[in-house]
């Protein structure tokens, strides 16, 4: 988030001093690091918790379109960073990975139809195939369908225009590009607090990882892109808009696989569908990884609890975030979701040979020896007060941002990475409300669509689409 928040001001803004504090020794290591995330660019192509089913039995597309616009948003900035040189070969970031949905049993055979009759005319989604043939499904996924009972209804979907995102590497590279055009990174430098100052900055405070004497910087304008640990420090800064807002953090696994034998046989991210009841974050998907050129598979995610807000952060941060504003909304949310605690309960009781038997389903021919466990990284959901309830918890990423636009910070979990390009255009439209008509020519080069929806005009969506896919060398 910081360092595509820092690109996009470079790009507009030039002469801006830009000053980054890491905690750790180096970036990328916490939520964007590509094993700590899916990798997914979250176009919807494949994630069935954005197609709920409705009442009538019908499918809502709408929240698919919206991801998916924002997505494009994304690629259109980072084909804009290819074509001017500024990013190297987009191959070292983002590869072409066909995204496929796969679901068994009668009912879900259905449900997935429907939502592909819902989605194969729309402008973003052209080119999404839908089978029930075993032989044809075995085409697209070998892994899948041997071992399989032949009696068992499968089907699936498959839309070749599909990524994988290494968002490491390209945190690293933005970064790169940011530092060569004057930035100062300050690695080993934790942020301690953020105080206003009367003259209108801000004094910001951190400590190097060696000694404990503290420095102090100044800044006009402050991004608190700190992931899981953000809503601390927005806590400390003392905005009100921070008031009443919580966080429930969720960790989790991943199987990983780099037996050769089998990535070579799966070329796909392949998403199901998660159990009735269940959270969005617990959709299970097997999914082709390229991280620094080399591809292996992941499964998962297996989700457990553990109250840090960070990878590397500390056992206390979801007890210090407690204050009394956000001490009802944080009880209040809790009881409104003892689904998600009971389903976290059971992911954390649950024996190995259980979670493995969840792949199983995917690839039955899956042997436990030619996988292990890694740690994914921690998503640390937003809790916030409701109108009609004492307080809700929320899937997805907020924006919070203090009144005079000084400061801002980002709340939330996924889709975060995939659509950091749109989330921090639209901080920038909150932030810089007197700066953003000058900047709407740059932000027009950088993203073309800026301003309008591709969903809204099949023709310019067409144009788009191909030419920043034909950039960054995926599929249309
Ligand atoms: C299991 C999992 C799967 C996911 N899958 C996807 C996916 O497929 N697609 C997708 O789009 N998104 C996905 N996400 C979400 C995505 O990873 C995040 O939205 C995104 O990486 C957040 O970026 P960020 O810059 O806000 O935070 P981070 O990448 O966590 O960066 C925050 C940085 O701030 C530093 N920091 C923290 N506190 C301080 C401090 N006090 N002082 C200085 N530095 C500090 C940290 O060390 C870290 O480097 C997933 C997340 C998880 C956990």
């Amino acid at each position: 988030m910081s360092a595509t928040l820092g690109t996009l001001l470079s790009e507009l803004e030039p002469s801006w001093q830009i000053r980054i504090f890491e905690k750790l020794d180096s970036s990328a290591l916490e939520s964007s690091n590509p094993w700590n995330n899916a990798g997914t660019g979250h176009s919807a192509l494949c994630e069935l918790n954005y197609t709920p089913q409705r009442a009538d039995g019908s499918i809502d597309i709408s929240s698919a379109v919206k991801v998916n616009e924002q997505f494009q948003v994304s690629r259109q900035f980072w084909a804009h960073l290819v074509e001017t040189g500024t990013l190297p070969v987009p191959q070292s970031f983002i590869n072409a990975t066909p995204h496929m949905s796969f679901v068994w049993g009668a009912d879900n055979v259905e449900y997935l139809r429907k939502r592909w009759e819902a989605l194969k005319d729309h402008p973003l989604f052209s080119g999404i195939e839908f089978s029930t043939d075993a032989e044809t499904i075995r085409s697209w996924a070998p892994l899948m369908i041997p071992g399989r009972a032949k009696s068992q209804p499968i089907a699936a979907t498959r839309i070749a225009a599909g990524t994988d995102v290494d968002f490491g590497a390209l945190t690293r590279l933005l970064f790169g590009v940011l530092t060569d055009r004057g930035a100062t990174l300050d690695l080993d430098s934790r942020v301690t607090g953020l105080k206003r100052t009367r003259n209108g900055l801000w004094r910001i405070t951190y400590r190097r990882e060696v000694g404990q004497t503290p420095f102090v910087a100044y800044a006009r304008f402050v991004f608190v892109g700190a992931g899981g640990h953000a809503l601390n420090l927005l806590q400390k800064s003392g905005i009100k808009e921070i008031r009443g807002f919580g966080g429930f953090p969720v960790s989790g696994e991943f199987l990983r696989t780099d037996n050769a034998a089998i990535v070579a046989k799966h070329l796909a991210k392949v998403y199901g569908k998660a159990a009735v009841g269940s959270p969005p974050m617990s959709v299970p998907h097997l999914d082709r990884r390229v991280v620094d050129g080399v591809p292996s598979l992941m499964f998962g995610p297996y989700a457990g609890f553990s109250p840090k807000f960070l990878k590397r952060g500390s056992w206390f941060d979801l007890f210090a975030s407690i204050r009394w504003h956000n001490l009802v909304p944080m009880v209040a949310a809790g009881l409104g979701n003892l689904g998600l605690v009971k389903y976290l309960i059971g992911q954390l009781v649950a024996r190995k040979e259980t979670k493995f038997e969840a792949l199983q389903e995917f690839f039955p021919g899956a042997d436990p020896k030619d996988w292990y466990r890694i740690t994914a990284g921690q998503r640390v959901q937003v809790i916030k007060k409701d109108k009609k309830k004492l307080g809700v918890l929320q899937f997805g990423t907020e924006v919070v941002a203090a009144a005079d636009g000084s400061i801002a910070g980002l709340l939330g979990a996924s889709p975060g990475a995939s659509t950091a390009v749109p989330i921090m255009i639209g901080l920038l439209e909150k932030c810089f409300p007197d700066r953003i008509e000058s900047w709407k020519p740059g932000l027009m080069t950088m993203v073309p669509s800026y301003g309008t929806l591709l969903s809204d005009n099949a023709a310019k969506a067409d144009v788009v689409l191909t030419s920043t896919a034909e950039t960054l060398r995926i599929n249309r």
